[in-house]
């Protein structure tokens, strides 16, 4: 066997239906918090209002201006509302960009944070925290950043609309992916990489046809505690730096970007990672998982190509120069020619080859 090292990032989950009545209120006391605040987007105020109603027994505050890419404004905002209310414990309530916020939060403040997340991207159950400056996003790990407990209340996640559960939940598969052939792979992340996979793949088909399918909708959302743990654990790829680089340079829509690259980057890695290809390809049911994705991508309406994105196809000599520019760790060698075609088979929406 390969030699490895293995951290488990310290976390307490809860998992079940119907848990905002008592399990966060539960979680609270636990913690010994007084004047709990949640964070919400503006678009997600009304279900901060309504956890608000379970949680009388506290000093309870409201801060709805969470946004995407957690722009370092945004934060700065919230603390002073923290401040001024002696918030003693973060309750992020929400998908990645309200996660975002109470990370971005805690990191400056080391308070305590309850992440009860309403998509499958996974930013939970890991230790890294995105932020925006000034135009411009960066990443950083720390202990500080993980969120202490996860509430997974599968009730949330049934008005995800179609369109998002798709990407977010494929968003959710690329972290397997990558966690499968990592450079810091270990026996128990691939397991959970890809039992992950497996619960997404066979949840995510039928919550498109029934979104209130709650069966569908609770292998999602343990999919996602399973892909986001990956994500926490180990590092990522080609990937995840490229729907970085896509991101940042067009400003595309995170979970959609992460949808189309993701069959075409595994497909580039695929002659130097064979075990991972063995493993989504057994969690998937086919012999050929990059070509597997793409047609999950299809079979649920989402989009498979980067110029439906607004992308214009001269950004392609940008991704290709910051490729090179700030290179890092891949199985397979980064080659131009290769990762030229593999952004335009993405841009023009073609199968991966
Ligand atoms: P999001 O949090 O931006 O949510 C998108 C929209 O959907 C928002 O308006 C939100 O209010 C709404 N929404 C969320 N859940 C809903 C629900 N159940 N019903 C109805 N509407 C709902 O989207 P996201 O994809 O979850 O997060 C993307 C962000 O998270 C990106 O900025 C990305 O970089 C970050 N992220 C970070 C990590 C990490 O480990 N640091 C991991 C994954 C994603």
């Amino acid at each position: 066997m390969t030699p490895f090292v293995y951290t488990a990032n310290p976390v307490r989950v809860q998992f079940g239906s119907d848990l905002l009545k008592t399990a966060v209120a539960e979680e609270v006391t636990r913690i010994g918090a007084k004047r709990p605040m949640i964070l919400t987007t503006p678009e997600q105020e009304s279900d901060g209002r309504k956890l608000a109603e379970y949680l009388t027994a506290f000093e309870c505050s409201i801060f709805h201006g969470a946004r995407m890419h957690t722009p370092v404004d945004t934060t700065l905002r919230a603390m002073e509302d923290v401040a001024r209310r002696q918030t003693d414990c973060l309750i992020a309530l929400g998908g990645g960009s309200t996660i975002g916020l109470a990370k971005a939060i805690a990191l400056r403040t080391d308070l305590h944070q309850i992440a009860i997340p309403t998509t499958y991207a996974g930013s939970e159950a890991t230790p890294i925290l995105g932020e925006t400056e000034n135009g411009v996003k960066t990443t950083q790990s720390s202990p500080r950043i993980q969120p202490e407990v996860i509430i997974y209340d599968v009730d949330l996640t049934l008005s995800l609309p179609p369109a998002l559960s798709a990407t977010s939940g494929i968003n959710a598969i690329a972290h397997a992916v990558e966690g499968l052939y990592s450079k810091q792979a270990n026996p128990i992340i691939s397991l959970i990489a890809e039992e992950g996979i497996r619960a997404l793949a066979s949840g995510l088909p039928q919550l498109i046809n029934d979104p209130a399918n709650k069966e569908a909708r609770s292998n999602a959302l343990y999919g996602a505690w399973l892909c986001g743990t990956t994500l926490g654990a180990v590092g990522m790829a080609i990937h995840h730096k490229l729907c970085h680089a896509l991101g940042g340079a067009f400003d595309l829509p995170h979970s959609q970007t992460h949808t189309i690259i993701l069959p075409h980057a595994l497909a580039y890695n695929a002659p130097y990672v064979s075990d991972a290809l063995m493993r989504i390809g057994r969690a998937m049911g086919t012999d050929n998982a990059p070509l597997a994705l793409y047609e999950l991508a299809r079979s649920l309406g989402a989009p498979t190509a980067l110029k439906d994105l607004g992308m214009p196809r001269h950004g392609i000599d940008r991704i290709v120069e910051l490729t090179f520019r700030n290179q890092y760790w891949n199985p397979a060698p980064l080659e131009e020619t290769r990762l030229r075609g593999l952004l335009l088979r993405a841009w023009e929406g073609q199968p991966p080859v």
